[in-house]
């Protein structure tokens, strides 16, 4: 078996050096667990923030222990009543060959419903994220919403999925005219421009003339600026994230316009998915149906190979990624 642990906790941008690759015996199942081997991990940015040692809203990860994450495999070997072998499970042990998973932390996963990857895309977190946020926003019909990291795994389904439910105008930014094209050409946003192009303010200004009512934060920085600008009264922000951030050594500046929360009546909302996992069977209702029936699209990044784990991270983190990034056992 294979595992690869946190080696050392970056500083600024991560490097393949704070990873190691560690061949170890193969674990055996506890009584009532199961033995899993793992074939597709989640690679997702909330790493970035928990192999800080500062404490975020989760504890730390520990340096030489394995990285913990989403990942789905099949069942080898169980101890578990609840489990046969041959079954596909999610769990959260994270970036390993095989892992030996307590039954209460294994969720089965009907792989005839949907391909097992989109158990850690589309219909899995980061499709939830999306759709808490909406509610956070307090998103209705007719608002104009924009979203920044609109061609990753969060932004593309919050975009589609504003759209679907009677958004007057959806906009989306990302890093490059490949996404900005993916946006606009096949998951049907009203416009979308490059971050790399230009002023975020002067291109979300003329790419909504009429302001926006919600915006869904996965940037921050100079993204924040330009949307807090833009929104009507009584705009409402969902902060989900802030990728451009989580390198940050320093602490980092706010947006100089805090003013306008104020002039327009806006509302700034922080929430996190692990608080809304309630939500999963009406989220799943509502995205599995537009999933089957192709009226809400999602990309896969997939990379091959345990190994190429660390670098598919250090990759995400740059951008390499169109919607949910995972690795491939
Ligand atoms: P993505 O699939 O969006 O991948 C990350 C993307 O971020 C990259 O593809 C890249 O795209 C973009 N990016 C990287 N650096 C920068 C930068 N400096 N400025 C602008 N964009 C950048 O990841 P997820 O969909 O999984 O996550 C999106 C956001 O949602 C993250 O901020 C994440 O932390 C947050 N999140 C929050 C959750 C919560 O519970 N609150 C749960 C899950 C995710 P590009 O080419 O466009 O630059």
């Amino acid at each position: 078996a294979t595992e690869i642990r946190l080696a050392s906790r970056p500083v600024g941008a991560p490097t393949l050096d704070d990873f190691s690759i560690v061949d170890v015996e193969r674990p055996e199942p506890g009584e009532g667990g199961v033995l899993v081997r793992n074939l597709v991990l989640s690679v997702d940015p909330y790493m970035r923030m928990r192999m800080s040692e500062a404490k975020a809203y989760a504890p730390p990860f520990e340096v030489g222990k394995v990285m913990p994450g989403g990942a789905i495999g099949e069942v080898i070997e169980s101890r578990s009543a609840a489990f046969a072998k041959g079954e596909v499970v999610l769990h959260s042990a994270g970036w390993r060959s095989h892992a030996a998973v307590p039954a209460e932390q294994a969720v089965k996963i009907d792989t005839d419903a949907a391909p097992l990857t989109a158990y850690l895309g589309v219909l899995g977190l980061t499709g939830l994220t999306a759709y808490a946020g909406l509610i956070e926003a307090q998103f209705e019909e007719g608002d104009t919403v924009f979203v920044s990291g609109a061609a990753g795994a969060v932004g593309s389904v919050v975009g589609q999925l504003a759209k679907l439910r009677g958004a007057k105008r959806v906009i989306g930014s990302a890093g490059s005219a490949d996404k900005v094209a993916h946006l606009v050409d096949e998951l049907g946003f009203d416009a979308a421009f490059n971050y790399k192009d230009g002023p975020v303010a002067e291109q979300l200004a003329a790419a909504a003339p009429d302001g926006i009512d919600v915006y869904f934060e996965n940037v921050g920085g100079e993204h924040l600026e330009a949307a807090i600008d833009a929104l009507n009264r009584n705009g409402r922000i969902a902060y989900c994230g802030v990728i451009s951030q989580y390198n940050a050594t320093e602490p980092v500046p706010g947006p100089r316009n805090m003013i306008k929360v104020l002039h327009q009546r806006l509302t700034i909302r922080g929430f996190l998915v692990g608080d809304h996992t309630a939500l999963r069977p009406q989220f799943l209702a509502e995205i599995a149906p537009l999933v089957k029936q192709g009226k809400l699209r999602y990309r896969e990044t997939i990379v091959d190979g345990l190994r190429n784990a660390p670098q598919a991270f250090l990759d995400l983190l740059e951008g390499a990624n169109t919607g949910k990034m995972l690795v491939r056992l």
